[in-house]
């Protein structure tokens, strides 16, 4: 089993390995619509796994 956790932004469905930026990432989608690339490029691909 792959204990790896992850954090999903409920905005945009990215997954992140912290708990903190799948928080930023929520907060920005919300206000902005949109995802900020310094968020996203830590964003997991979830088929890359
Ligand atoms: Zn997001």
């Amino acid at each position: 089993m792959n204990k790896l956790k992850l954090y999903a932004c409920p905005e945009c469905g990215l997954y992140y390995k912290e708990k903190e930026l799948a928080k930023k990432c929520e907060a920005w989608c919300k206000e902005h619509n949109s995802c900020n690339l310094e968020i996203t490029k830590y964003s997991i691909n979830k088929k890359a796994l």
